[in-house]
């Protein structure tokens, strides 16, 4: 039995591998510069590919042939086009190259499995990216892992710490395109992630390219006849400001990196192309006054993260830093200022993820090789059951192995550790098998236990684990809800959870929805069946479809009706494979699809679309609250409006900018702002649902004792799980409830005989046209007033019921009012 083993950072900027061996990670050098990692950069020239510190290299002299950054794209459609090769490359084969290059260090290895780390607020499609370019690497098997639970993994293994009792830690990881901020809880041996934040465009070279357009631009355009060189350069006006702009990018991120260590810097210019011959002076504070923003926007996800899990910075027992963009002193200090908390830099930032990815490859077993052993082994292997009682995970340097053996079919054993470090020799079995084991110290130690028959001969053979000193984690978190889109009666739609954000992967759960339209067989009409990442409750348009089914009733045998059932069963899988089946049991259809999308398109014209319905969202929002005169909210909704409309404009003016990635940003803060937006509306309209509920429940109470039996057990059925529904901050449900009260409250009214009052009146102000017989109206009518007088309900139930017969065209009964046609087709 093997594990994984190699642990891979395919890192925005920076990416590198290592490899786990009897407790202790090497990293593999790049043979190159000697450096623990290499640039993840890619170059094309007359043929070759390069890729690393040469491809860096040749970024300026030949930008069009030079990708970096492609993991900022990873998921997206975006294409890069070659002019080597004349063709065009994705982001995922990019990737792909990287990791090629990456498992050529691993001199004569060969490794074929992998944990390759993402980000933890990588969504599905970012996810399924990554998997691929893993595979098409060459590796054949692949496993993710959260660089968050990688850094903790590090640091916790590295540290040596003792935990005696339960503590919280936040991971602050600033690199160089993304920004990532993890809530983790660790115990004496086990860390979990409880929640986490992320902006996948907030990095190191976002403060590279506002140097840029802050700091060199301005001052080449006072020193210089240059005029408007920051959108010259945005657009790539032309080869020539494209050559500029990658030599002032290169050059902002190494007076960057200086100023992290000095208090001012120089940059040097000598740019034949436009006459630009300069000496620029830049002081650290110059960078700070840039910095402050981009700091500002992750420590807000930070405080967030914070205050969302009802928690307070004093909880937190460290920060730990990770990520190059960490090395700054502003951004060490900030942290320290408003936090409070101690700030721990002790491991590498730029090499933590490496390792921890690296450590947790080495607890891995690989099913890769397993599936090779077994095939090997099956032959000599028969029936016999061993069942092993060990502690997988100890910190002791010698463990316990028992087991109950059957002594009429196996005689003797043989327990070997994976290393030959140890080994027992064939021994003779007592009824039962009990052996201390010794430990490899800080490694996960692999043993093999084997039984044989009488005559010596193999019959069965296990492998177990047992995991020494080394920190473990509790499994990967779901970074997001994922959701199922339903029908509503408003004839909107909204998002009902199949799987809940920070739960532990993997997960399957079945759901019972009602057919909320008919389609007939034959006909166009569809199903629809939205699967979408985000979170539930909030807008759909806000969120990703990561699954799409459409079933037409051209694949019926039968017509769907109204109120069909419609049974769906989801699985996902620890690296994010979304499998679903659908099952009309009325019809008899069963579908089954597997969905790894790894593409997703941005459009800009969606995107300003999105911001400006969500804007004509907010307004009407603020509208309707201005008479309310709720001040505090109505602040942050404003803030959010605000927000958004920078978005707005900067979504209209950016069309021609090819060289950031401007849209993706937008497109990111888009989503995050949208969000918030979603939780004050949904926080203020869960309040007022409850409210509904409440005053519902009360005119109920006062109705019980006419109710009959089976109406109060209902009743009493919506009170029990009551507290449930009204925590769960789930507007749809809240209101699920509320309506089967409201048709409670309406069966038991109808059958009251006072409601009979209310249809007489009805009844008797409607034009005598609209009966049959106006005579007979005036007499019926009278009868009634006479009931009425007499307070004889019976009597006037009786004029009702004939009214009702007399009238030509008759009112729908309440029911049909109440079903309404969906949409997709589910509710
Ligand atoms: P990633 O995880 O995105 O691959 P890293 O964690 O390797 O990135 O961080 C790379 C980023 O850190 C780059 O933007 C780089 O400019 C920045 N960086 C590295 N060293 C320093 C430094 N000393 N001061 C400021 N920024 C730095
Ligand atoms: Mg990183």
């Amino acid at each position: 039995m093997k594990n994984i083993n190699f642990g891979i950072d395919l890192g925005t900027t920076n990416s590198g591998i290592a490899k786990y061996e009897n407790g202790k990670v090497t990293i593999f050098k790049n043979p190159v510069g000697f450096k623990d990692t290499i640039p993840s950069v890619v170059s094309f020239r007359k043929g070759r590919i390069q890729i690393g510190d040469k491809a860096r290299e040749h970024v300026i002299s030949n930008s069009n042939n030079v990708f970096s950054s492609f993991k900022r794209k990873m998921g997206s459609d975006e294409n890069y086009f070659v002019e080597d090769l004349d063709k065009n490359i994705t982001p995922i084969e990019l990737s792909s190259m990287i990791l090629k290059e990456l498992a050529s260090f691993a001199q004569g290895e060969n490794p074929k499995t992998a944990v390759i780390t993402i980000p933890a607020s990588f969504d599905t499609i970012q996810t399924n990216a990554t998997k691929k370019a893993g595979y098409s690497a060459g590796f054949e098997e692949v496993v993710l892992l959260q660089e968050p639970i990688a850094a903790c993994l590090a640091y916790s293994n590295i540290q040596n710490l003792e935990i005696a009792t339960e503590k919280k830690w936040l991971v602050y990881d600033f690199g160089g395109g993304t920004f990532d901020v993890a809530l983790v809880k660790i115990d004496e041996r086990e860390l979990k992630v409880i929640d986490h934040k992320g902006n996948n465009f907030l990095g190191g070279v976002d403060l590279d390219t506002l140097f840029v357009e802050k700091i060199i631009c301005p001052k080449i355009e006072a020193n210089s006849s240059v005029e408007n060189l920051w959108n010259k350069l945005a657009s790539q006006e032309n080869s020539i400001y494209k050559k500029l702009y990658f030599e002032l990018l290169f050059k902002a991120e190494e007076a960057k990196k200086e100023l992290s260590l000095k208090p001012t810097t120089n940059i040097e210019i000598d740019f034949d192309e436009l006459d630009i011959f300069l000496d620029i002076d830049i002081s650290k504070e110059e960078f700070e006054a840039i910095l402050k923003a981009k700091f500002d926007e992750s420590f807000q996800l930070t405080e967030k993260l914070i205050t969302e899990n009802r928690l307070q910075f004093s909880d937190i027992e460290r920060i730990i830093l990770v990520g190059g963009t960490t090395y700054i002193p502003y951004i060490r200090e900030e942290l320290q200022k408003r936090t409070e908390i101690i700030i721990d830099s002790s491991i590498d930032p730029t090499t933590a993820v490496i390792l921890g990815a690296t450590f947790y490859a080495g607890s891995k077993p690989s099913e890769l090789v397993e599936k090779e052993e077994e095939n090997v082994a099956s032959e000599k292997v028969s029936e016999v059951k061993l069942e092993l009682i060990f502690e997988p995970h100890s910190k002791d340097s010698e463990e316990l192995i028992v087991a109950i053996v059957d002594n009429s079919i196996s005689h003797y054993y043989r327990i070997i550790r994976a290393d030959g470090g140890f080994d027992t020799g064939i021994l003779k079995i007592n009824q039962k098998i009990s052996e201390f084991v010794p430990l490899l110290e800080k490694a996960t130690n692999g043993f093999t236990i084997s039984l044989y028959d009488f005559g010596q001969n193999q019959i069965h053979q296990k492998n177990i684990q047992i995991t020494n000193g080394l920190y473990n984690i509790l499994g990967q978190p779901l970074p997001n809800d994922i959701c199922l889109e339903v029908d509503e009666q408003s004839g909107k739609t909204y998002m009902e959870r199949i799987f809940k954000k920070n739960d532990i992967l993997p997960m399957k759960k079945t759901i019972y929805k009602t057919c909320s339209k008919n389609i007939l067989k034959n006909s166009d009409d569809k199903l629809i069946i939205n699967i979408v990442e985000g979170n539930a409750g909030s807008m759909v348009g806000s969120n990703l479809t990561i699954g799409y089914i459409e079933i037409s009733g051209r694949n019926f045998t039968q017509d769907l009706l109204k109120g069909m059932d419609v049974e769906l069963n989801f699985k996902i899988s620890e690296s994010r494979d979304l499998s679903v089946n659908v099952y009309i049991s009325s019809l008899d259809l069963e579908i089954n699809e597997v969905f790894n999308p790894h593409q997703r398109t941005v459009s800009l014209e969606k995107l300003s679309a999105e911001v400006k319905s969500a804007l004509d969202e907010i307004n009407e929002e603020i509208e309707n609250e201005e008479a309310e005169e709720n001040y505090e909210y109505l602040s942050k909704i404003k803030r959010i409006k605000d927000y958004l409309a920078v978005l707005y404009n900067d979504s209209l003016e950016i069309a021609d900018d090819k060289s950031t990635d401007k849209k993706y940003q937008i497109d990111e803060m888009k989503r995050i702002a949208i969000q918030e937006f979603d939780d004050l509306v949904r926080h203020k309209h869960v309040l007022g649902e409850i409210d509904e509920y409440r005053r519902t429940k009360d005119v109920f109470e006062s109705y019980l004792e006419r109710a009959t039996p089976r109406q109060k057990e209902e009743f009493e059925k919506i009170i029990r799980t009551e507290k449930e529904f009204l925590e769960s901050n789930n507007k749809y449900l809240i209101k699920q409830k509320n309506k089967e009260l409201d048709k409670l409250l309406d069966d038991i009214y109808y059958k009251q005989d006072e409601r009979y009052i209310d249809f007489f009146y009805h009844f008797r102000f409607l034009d005598d046209d609209q009966y049959k017989s106006a005579s007979n109206f005036n007499k019926l009518v009278n009868l009634g007033d006479k009931a009425l007088e007499n307070k004889n309900l019976p009597e006037l139930k009786a004029v009702c019921n004939q009214l009702y017969d007399l009238l030509k065209v008759k009112p729908k009964g309440k029911e049909d009012f109440n079903s309404f046609d969906g949409n997709l087709g589910l509710k």
